[in-house]
């Protein structure tokens, strides 16, 4: 399997390199009564990589068509996102600017290494300043104002990160190579459960939180969906009804109870389930996101409970770079 480079800022070449992405069956075993498939969007680029890639591409195109020369995001120190936005950046010609919570340390991570490498300028705020970043004046706040600067928030998450992630979904109602009863994906933000929700009609999506969200990530996910619906409903008597529906029974689709203690948190039982995935499956998954997802699924792994083996895809949001910061080898 080899790495999809998304080697130009155009619609079509991407959605293409997201056809492309392999989907890959896991062999039978690890989970017991499930036909698990993995879509690998991890290899859609080494570099923008995982859901980062979907959720960046309208707020590129966006930047674009508008004439930034800048763009501007912020982001934590292993960052996915900054470490996608930086790589961009430098491929498609544009300057970045990461703005990271706190003082500057004597040594980087090795992603705000990368994302210097690849010419991003770090800023470093105050922690205080730094929770200030979901508010309107923010660039004003950190002294930021430029011409022809483009702002994308934490995570890649506003509503051109979802229609970026609705892509995806359209991606797999067609390219899936079997029907699946289930599709599975981590949730940060929710951006990409939202997306993936709003967009999957074939099929249930279930969402997993890996932080301690409580009832933030659903109120955000509603807010998504609600500004989706309702701004593709005009007329549409049916949609309308859907979208009732859906906004209704959403908590269901959202798993709690998965976070090992916390975002980023990575205990020693978390760890041997990686490992021990790791060398019975032979899939690489990220120590933030994905493996909880997977300890998620191996953990209800008898709920379906149906003597039909259920059919899941998860989808493998990337996040690989971040192995660096567990001292997870590179596999
Ligand atoms: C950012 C990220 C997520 C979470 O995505 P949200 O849209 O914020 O829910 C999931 N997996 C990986 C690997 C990520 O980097």
């Amino acid at each position: 399997m080899y790495p999809r480079l998304l080697n130009s800022l155009d619609l079509q070449a991407f959605t293409e390199a997201a056809r492309n992405v392999p989907y890959q069956q896991l062999k039978a075993g690890f989970f017991p009564d499930l036909d698990v498939w993995v879509r690998r969007d991890d290899l859609i680029d080494p570099l923008i990589s995982g859901n980062k890639a979907y959720k960046l591409i309208f707020n590129l195109l966006d930047a674009r068509d508008k004439g930034a020369k800048t763009i501007i995001t912020c982001g934590g120190a292993w960052s996915n996102h900054i470490h996608a936005i930086a790589a961009a950046g430098s491929r498609f010609g544009f300057k970045t600017i990461g703005i990271v919570r706190g003082e500057r340390p004597a040594k980087l991570s090795a992603t705000l290494q990368d994302a210097e490498r690849f010419g991003m300028q770090l800023m470093f705020v105050t922690r205080s300043l730094y929770r200030q970043r979901g508010k309107e004046d923010f660039l004003r706040q950190v002294g930021l104002e430029l011409d022809a600067a483009y702002f994308v928030p934490e995570g890649g998450a506003n509503l051109a990160g979802v229609r970026g992630i609705q892509l995806l979904g359209q991606v797999i109602e067609e390219t899936a190579p079997v029907d699946f009863d289930q599709v599975w994906v981590a949730c940060g933000t929710g951006a990409t459960f939202a997306g993936l929700y709003s967009s999957i009609s074939s099929a249930p999506v279930i969402g997993v939180e890996v932080l301690k969200a409580g009832d933030s990530t659903l109120e955000q996910v509603r807010r998504w969906l609600g500004s989706i619906y309702l701004s593709s409903c005009k007329g549409g008597g049916d949609k309308q009804v859907k979208h009732q529906f859906q906004l209704a029974s959403i908590d269901e689709f959202l798993l709690g109870g998965h976070h090992f203690g916390g975002y980023g948190k990575y205990p020693g039982e978390l760890r041997g389930f990686q490992e021990f995935f790791e060398v019975s499956i032979n899939t690489p998954l990220d120590p933030i996101y994905t493996v909880k997802l997977m300890a998620a699924l191996a953990k209800n792994d008898d709920y379906f409970g149906s003597p039909y083996k259920c059919r899941v895809l998860i989808v493998h949001s990337g996040g690989l770079q971040g192995r660096r910061g567990y001292d997870l080898s590179c596999l």
